[in-house]
């Protein structure tokens, strides 16, 4: 008979550590972290531990609220497909995609498109295994692939990319100007209580924007270098796979000053240190680094034909809150990307 393995006090002691706790114990270790690390470590605990989608959950997105978000998406990528010359193999790949409504309702309005579920391979990244679960069941499609990331995504074929409050997920980093002059955004333990709190340390300015010029004191910039670097490798791929790429989320054409670091939690916004990796932490998106075609979610919804579908449907209210610029329509933005030589629908 073998015996019981031994558990001693410390390994139980670290099995049971809340995230808190461990965020905690690795600033007193590491030092001050910034922004971009911070958001990095409690987006990834915040998603691998839940469903944050829905009524019940933390916040609701455009393919939770109605069916037509992603018909509509489902038209644009149809469309843009047949532009490229309906090749027999497009790889369309979903950017997190929560829990597959998107993905699902695009499937659904496309399904008479002659030879588009023919040529599709889907591809999902999504690092939330509860929200794979879920996809397994919402995405109905003889080849689905799940990805940790969009690198390991196939770099032949014909290639589309979508994702709807994706890059709002990615970190970002913020800076301040004091006294002192610029410094880096940083979380840091109150010496006294042992809590977390903001503070600034000092850095090098990774570029000097004029929006940076013009800030007074007290005044926070915000950059994502993670944002950059994925949209600059979605954008790399167009040039060799021929496609397109779409990504919707709430934002604005910057640059611009203001620290948009918000936490959300059971739809009410909440402190971003108190709620540390139990609420949906994300930021305002500066669409400007990414170029591209840039235009409104209202704006593109109209463009796409959502205003025939609702009246089919009966479903003018959804459309409201998709499309009225005083509503989800003027907050939301639309980017899009095109292999060179192809033009996609939706911007004017
Ligand atoms: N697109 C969905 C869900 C948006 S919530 C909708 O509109 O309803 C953000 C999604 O991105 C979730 O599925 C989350 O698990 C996923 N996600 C967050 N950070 C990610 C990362 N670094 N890599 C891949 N997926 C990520």
């Amino acid at each position: 008979m073998r015996a019981a393995p031994r558990v001693t006090p410390r390994r139980k002691e670290r099995r049971e550590m809340s995230f808190a706790a461990h965020l905690r114990q690795k600033i007193r270790q590491d030092g001050a972290m910034d922004i971009a690390s911070f958001m990095a470590l409690c987006i990834a605990h915040y998603y691998k531990s839940r469903d944050p989608l829905g009524r019940q959950g933390d916040f609701t997105t455009a393919p939770e609220i109605s069916q037509m978000f992603g018909e509509m998406i489902g038209i644009w990528c149809a469309d843009l497909w047949h532009r490229a010359g309906a090749p027999p193999v497009l790889h369309l790949v979903e950017c997190g995609p929560g829990r597959g409504t998107l993905m699902a309702d695009l499937l659904r309005g496309t399904k008479h498109v002659t030879g588009f579920h023919e040529a599709l391979h889907i591809h999902l990244v999504e690092i939330s295994p509860p929200l794979r679960a879920l996809q397994k069941h919402a995405v109905v499609h003889e080849r689905v692939t799940w990805h940790e990331n969009f690198e390991t995504t196939p770099e032949t074929g014909a290639l589309i990319v979508i994702g709807n409050e994706f890059l709002d997920a990615l970190p970002m980093r913020q800076y301040q100007r004091t006294a002192e002059g610029w410094m880096e955004c940083c979380i840091g333990l109150d010496p006294q209580t042992g809590a977390l709190v903001r503070g600034v340390m000092p850095c090098v300015m990774p570029c000097v924007m004029p929006v940076s010029r013009a800030a007074g004191i007290g005044d926070v910039i915000e950059i994502s270098p993670a944002r950059e670097k994925f949209v600059a490798g979605v954008r790399a791929r167009l040039t060799r796979q021929r496609g397109g790429a779409l990504f919707i989320d709430y934002g604005y054409n910057g640059p611009a000053v203001g620290d948009t670091l918000q936490a959300v939690r059971n739809h009410d916004y909440v402190c971003v240190l108190e709620t540390a990796g139990e609420a949906d932490l994300t930021s305002h998106v500066d669409f400007a680094p990414f170029g591209g075609f840039l235009t409104t979610q209202g704006a593109f919804l109209q463009a796409l034909g959502i205003a025939l579908r609702a009246e089919r449907l009966g479903l003018q209210r959804d459309m409201q809150r998709l499309c009225a610029p005083d509503q989800m329509g003027g907050l939301f933005k639309v980017c899009g990307f095109c292999s060179d030589g192809l033009r996609p629908a939706g911007f004017s």
